[in-house]
């Protein structure tokens, strides 16, 4: 029985039982078949994946005792296993599955990921720890030693290609790490939220699946949680299929609404167990970097052209309007999420008007870096001992600066706080603090501890989040850049 379920295999692979017997010690030719993703696929990691095989080969041989062998109506055919093929289930279930949907294989491809993955490490037997040793069983019964393979991430390096687990994000902070030297540094740092309460299609969708049709417009709040929460499997992949478009249809496409885009990173995030949100670096070609260029008014200018927090004009773009008003402004009671210490919004808002965009880079009066170059000679530990000195006296001096900026512009921003007054522009409102634009200008400036950049912004702006009006009027839901 057990060489007919070998004979059945393809010549150039033998059954797992045999292989263990004849390859031990062979690493060369284990290290070759794990590499071949192909021979991989077609050896389950389970032995008794196959539908073909009986789950207990000596009981089959028992019942069956008398002479009389069972000859499955496979014979002479491959077997497979269960995820070899794609849809299998669907094929060998046509009344069950007769869309070829839901099958199994749809949901369970990260167990299917880890079982291939553990099998590969067991079959390419190198239990080898990170510092050289043997893993041997005397080490997995010391709670010591197994705590060490742990902390060592040996334990867990299967792993890798599970997506959520601490193997898979080391391995992929390496591989952003690996970007961010080769392409440099990211021009954009976008985040997008999930409103699926906005968007229609998804409540609809959801309802569809269920046989019934809504209208979006006659549901409240209450019946659109209901909706939702009746199937977050569906919301979360609408969500997923909605970042696919924005980035293929969108972002990479030939329109180019932030520049011709180099390379990019994202992340999905949840914000405690709920809402979606997705972080994405985008490196976009030729964009000139800030503080790298004798001229400003380049990266200015690319910031411009990309950027904006202006409120839309009602009249002219009613749609984008809508979409800022509701999603891009910033609460004038704040959030839980705003206080940091003893900072009101972490956030900064309301945000310093700004007649154009300006960069900042702030530096401390007394801050004196012409000594530097007398003292090259210095032991290089000596060396950083007095540049961690100097860091920590800059940030004392930036501070108190900042807190001095803050005093000069209580004025202003007690007026841009309330919402019963409104200037028709900036130099109105500096008139009203008794303040010049460059004595503004320096304060905001101050404001700042370190590099950053000041939108050009309207009075009225104050509370309004940077956005790129493209990539919001596409996404339609909170977009923070
Ligand atoms: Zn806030």
């Amino acid at each position: 029985m057990l060489t007919l379920t070998c004979d059945s295999l393809p010549d150039d692979l033998p059954c797992d039982e045999e292989h263990t017997q004849q390859d031990n010690g062979d690493a060369s030719e284990q290290a070759d078949q794990s590499q071949n993703p192909e021979k991989d696929e077609l050896r389950p990691g389970l032995v008794l994946d196959s539908c073909m095989q009986p789950p207990d080969i000596a009981q089959e041989v028992l019942s069956y005792g008398n002479g009389i062998f069972s000859v499955a109506p496979a014979q002479g055919n491959k077997p497979v296993g269960f995820f070899a093929i794609s849809k299998l289930e669907a094929m060998a279930f046509p009344v069950q599955f007769p869309t070829g949907q839901n099958t199994l294989d749809e949901f369970v491809t990260e167990s299917h990921m880890a079982t291939n993955s553990m099998s590969i490490q067991m079959r390419k037997g190198k239990p080898i720890t990170s510092d050289g040793r043997k893993i041997s069983s005397k080490m997995l019964q010391d709670k010591q030693e197994v705590e060490k393979l742990i902390t060592n991430k040996d334990a867990t390096r299967f792993m890798q290609p599970l997506r959520g687990t601490l193997a898979y994000w080391e391995k992929t902070l390496k591989d952003l790490n690996a970007m961010v030297r080769q392409l440099g540094k990211p021009t954009f740092f976008l985040t997008f939220s999930a409103a699926e309460m906005r968007w229609p299609e998804v409540i609809e969708a959801v309802k569809a699946q269920q046989g019934e049709q809504v209208d979006f417009s006659q549901l409240d709040w209450n019946a659109k949680c209901d909706i939702l929460r009746s199937n977050p499997v569906t919301v979360m992949r609408l969500f997923e299929k909605r970042v696919d478009t924005l980035m293929t249809n969108l972002i990479l496409s030939p329109a180019q609404p932030i520049g011709e885009v180099e390379d990019y990173f994202y992340r999905v995030e949840f914000q405690a167990r709920g809402s979606p949100h997705i972080h994405l670096l985008v490196w976009i070609k030729d964009a000139p970097e800030f503080g790298d260029l004798q001229d400003d008014s380049v990266v200015i200018k690319f910031i411009d052209q990309y950027i904006t927090c202006q409120m839309p004009d009602p009249n002219a773009d009613p749609e984008l309007h809508k979409i800022v008003s509701e999603v891009q402004v910033h609460s004038r009671n704040h959030s839980k999420s705003c206080r940091k210490g003893n900072v009101l919004c972490r956030f900064g808002f309301p945000k310093p008007p700004m007649e154009k965009t300006i960069l900042t880079y702030p530096t401390p009066d007394d801050d004196d870096d012409s000594d530097d170059d007398d003292n090259q000679q210095q032991v290089s530990g000596q060396k950083n001992r007095r540049k961690g000195k100097k860091g920590k006296q800059r940030n004392r001096a930036l501070r108190i600066r900042q807190k001095e900026a803050k005093d000069k512009l209580q004025t202003l921003r007690n007026y841009i706080s309330d919402p019963n007054v409104s200037f028709n522009n900036l130099s109105e409102l500096l008139e009203k603090c008794n303040l010049t634009y460059e004595e503004y200008k320096k304060h905001v400036t101050n404001l700042t501890m370190s590099n950053a950049i000041v939108l050009k912004r309207h009075p009225k702006d104050c509370w309004v989040n940077g956005y790129n009006p493209d990539l919001l009027r596409a996404w339609n839901a909170a977009l923070c850049t």
